[in-house]
């Protein structure tokens, strides 16, 4: 079930989301959202508990804090752009007993072999770069 979230809360969600990797420390999303220590410490704890962040204890600044690690990933529709199923004529009569069916579809296969092919391309260029 969605989670319901205060406008503070869903703008720091937000905001974690684009730091999704390494997460933000505290102090730092207390400064972009502009509330106090004692309001961000609050939303944390609020985050936590509603399982959208972990929060990791980290000591930097000289001293021990809190890192703010989103749980929860921003989703696209990039791994699906360019499938067939999409633009397909043969859709109103596809599914499971249908006419057509994606377990059979040549069009299907050949889309997500392409799209994996892809994929571990862009993946050994990434780690040629490195
Ligand atoms: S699985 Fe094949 S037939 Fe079915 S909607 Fe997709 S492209 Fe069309």
């Amino acid at each position: 079930m969605p989670q319901k979230l205060s406008k503070l809360e869903e703008k720091a969600i937000k905001l974690l989301l684009k730091y999704q990797d390494k997460g933000l420390l505290q102090s730092e999303l207390w400064h972009k959202l502009g509330v106090t220590s004692r309001e961000g410490s609050r939303i944390a704890i609020r985050l936590e508990k509603k399982g959208m962040v972990k929060r990791v204890k980290e000591f930097a600044k000289d001293r021990w804090t809190r890192r703010l690690v989103p749980l929860i990933r921003r989703v696209t529709i990039d791994p699906i752009k360019g499938a067939p199923c999409i633009s397909c004529e043969q859709e109103h009569v596809c599914g499971s007993g249908g006419v057509v069916s994606p377990q059979t579809c040549p069009k299907l296969e050949r889309w997500v072999l392409e799209s994996y092919r892809e994929h571990l391309e862009r993946r050994s260029a990434r780690k040629r770069r490195r």
